[in-house]
């Protein structure tokens, strides 16, 4: 049996240290000269088999590092499990900034999340000769209990050992963060295993996903879930003709409820209807409504993108029927779909 783990991993320091090209190299194994500097944020999915019975699904986020996006930074720290902190070895600027970030990553993450201090652009060592001092950066890594590697974006020297390395200290790491209740269960068994050193016993694949619903959305969700399961995809029509129901119903409530089609005004009161702790606004306006999630309400996570879209026809009908037909909605990630967080905008199309 294999173990399954999930983590977010953030790509931290200064501009232009290579973050962007090493996450290329990691994930495409590609690298080019002339990179547009991030803008925002971005992340990129990958499996990674770290070790004969691990599987990674890591989650890596990018940050532009220009100060206009500071906004972003709670939603690029939160739930990270592992960070690789980059410096460029051509520029002791940049190693002697490094402090900073760490600080910052400290006041901004779970307790003590392990990290990899990468000195990047290692093949420009012959042209220049050691500008940052190896042992100094090996000797920081260490204090802080964590590790020095030294890659390359452009050749691709331990770009993916590095990515290993800090892979192996999240999932070694002793409280385990877990995004979902299956994945609590294969990190209680994993935890379980090595306390023994006992063949793992199978948990019956019923026992499993005996989730009990705690609200009327959950048992909706529940519901939703055994119907697309016994189905298939034929089931999705269906599912979404109901929510499109269930959303024109809620819309209708809240239209006249405020008695202002605005989307600002709308998309606040929406928000109002979901844990704060949940939920994430990005923007907000009379034209664009940007909302993030970490958790699916319905309990749909990793389902399906198909089913999510069904099920979203809810909220879609709700902003339609409350704001404008001209109302549209763009999916951009979503849980269902196994990526770590939703993310959707509606949009007033004119
Ligand atoms: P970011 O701002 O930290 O994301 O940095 P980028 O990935 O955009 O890289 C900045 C510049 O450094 C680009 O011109 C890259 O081509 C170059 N670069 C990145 N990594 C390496 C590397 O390992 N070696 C060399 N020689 N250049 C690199
Ligand atoms: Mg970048």
């Amino acid at each position: 049996m294999t173990d399954i783990w999930s983590f977010k991993v953030i790509l931290i320091g200064p501009a232009a240290v290579g973050k962007t090209s090493l996450l290329k190299r990691f994930i495409s194994n590609k690298f080019s000269e002339n990179l547009a500097a991030t803008l925002g944020v971005d992340y990129l999915n990958k499996e990674l088999k770290f070790s004969p019975n691990s599987i990674a699904r890591l989650t890596i986020w990018d940050i532009g590092g220009q100060e206009r996006f500071k906004f972003l930074r709670n939603t690029f720290y939160r739930g990270a499990n592992g960070a690789l902190i980059v410096f460029d070895l051509t520029r002791a600027k940049t190693y002697k900034g490094i402090k900073d970030w760490v600080y910052e990553m400290r006041q901004l993450t779970e307790e003590n999340i392990p990290f990899v201090l990468i000195g990047n652009k290692c093949d420009l060592f012959d042209d220049i000769g050691p500008v940052v001092d190896s042992e100094d950066a090996q000797r920081f890594a260490e204090s802080e209990g964590n590790i020095y590697i030294e890659t390359s974006a452009k050749t691709g020297e331990n770009v993916e050992d590095a990515f290993i390395k800090l892979t192996h200290r999240m999932a070694n790491r002793e409280e385990i963060i877990t995004p979902n209740v299956e994945e609590a269960f294969k990190a209680i068994d994993y935890e379980i295993e090595k306390l023994t050193e006992a063949p793992k016993i199978l948990i019956d694949e019923k026992e499993e996903k005996e989730i009990l619903p705690k609200n009327a959305i959950e048992a909706q969700g529940l519901l939703i879930k055994a119907f697309y399961e016994k189905f298939g995809n034929e089931a999705l029509p269906i599912i979404k003709e109901v929510c499109k129901k269930q959303g024109r119903s809620l819309g209708l409530k809240i239209k006249k409820k405020l008695n202002d089609n605005r989307l600002s005004i709308v998309a606040k009161a929406f928000t109002k209807s979901y844990d704060p702790n949940d939920v994430k606004v990005i923007s907000i306006s009379d034209k664009k409504f940007q909302v993030q999630g970490t958790k699916c309400p319905f309990g749909l996570e990793n389902t399906s993108r198909e089913l999510c879209e069904a099920v979203m026809e809810i909220d879609h009908e709700y902003f339609r029927t409350a704001v404008s037909d001209k109302i549209e909605l763009k999916i951009i990630n979503n849980v269902a779909a196994g990526d770590s967080y939703c993310d959707t905008i509606y949009e007033l199309k004119e």
